[in-house]
């Protein structure tokens, strides 16, 4: 399979393009089409499948920029957060979307003015996501699509409560993606509660990030 054949915008084509990428990954392939059509999907995948591109393309596609979080994606760490926000960044290039990064123990005060300035995504680890929420900074008005990323780790770090306060209050949204290595009980037990039919997908890890970066 190539890249045309999966219906992302030209912008999008075209950062992948600049990226290097010349044929999409399994999960890729199957995890675009089904975002593409706004269906749930419950992914077991690592890190180093191409997981990020996987939500972030066919989620930019979808994407007018109106300077409103319509997007957003929780990560379990400050490292990955800010990693999943720069891949976003660099995919919605030629977009014109942005990009809001929010992780705990820093200030408040550039995050803000992020947020202030017009964020169409938003990136963030769940307890300072939540915080903001509360400072009134951050509204979930405009979100459409959630993306909950290495929920096994987001779990294991104690996050639950934080993760299912923001679901509950995003009633409307249309994706809802889950991703994590391993499918635990608990994992599962979210997607019962918060996923509508979702499609489930599994893919093992193929190569490396190093290799992949060698293209
Ligand atoms: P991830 O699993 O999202 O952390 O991605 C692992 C690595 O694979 C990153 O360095 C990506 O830039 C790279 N990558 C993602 N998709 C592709 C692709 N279709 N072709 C080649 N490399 C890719």
């Amino acid at each position: 399979m190539t890249f045309k054949e999966l219906n992302l915008i030209e912008p999008i084509m075209h950062a992948v393009a600049e990226k290097g990428y010349v044929t999409p990954t399994p999960i890729q392939e199957q995890a675009i089409p089904i975002i593409l059509e706004g269906r749930d999907l419950i992914g077991a995948s690592q890190t180093g499948t191409g997981k990020t591109a996987a939500f972030a393309l066919p989620l930019l596609t979808k994407l007018q920029p109106i300077g409103k979080p319509q997007i957003l994606v929780l990560e379990p760490t400050r490292e990955l957060a800010d990693q999943v926000a720069e891949a976003f960044a660099e995919y919605g290039e030629f977009t014109g979307l942005k990009v809001a990064l929010l992780y705990g123990g820093v200030g408040y005060g550039k995050q803000t003015e992020d947020l202030k300035n017009g964020a169409d995504i938003v990136v963030a680890t769940p307890g300072r996501l939540v915080d903001h929420f509360y400072r009134g900074t951050m509204r979930f008005g405009e979100v459409k699509a959630l993306v909950l990323d290495e929920v096994d780790r987001m779990l294991d770090m104690g996050f639950i409560h934080d993760v299912t306060r923001i679901l509950d209050k995003i009633p409307n949204r249309k994706n809802l993606g889950m991703f994590s290595a391993t499918i635990s009980r608990e994992v599962m037990d979210i997607s019962w509660v918060y996923q509508r039919d979702p499609e489930e997908i599994t893919v093992c890890l193929l190569y490396t990030s190093d290799a992949a970066d060698e293209g």
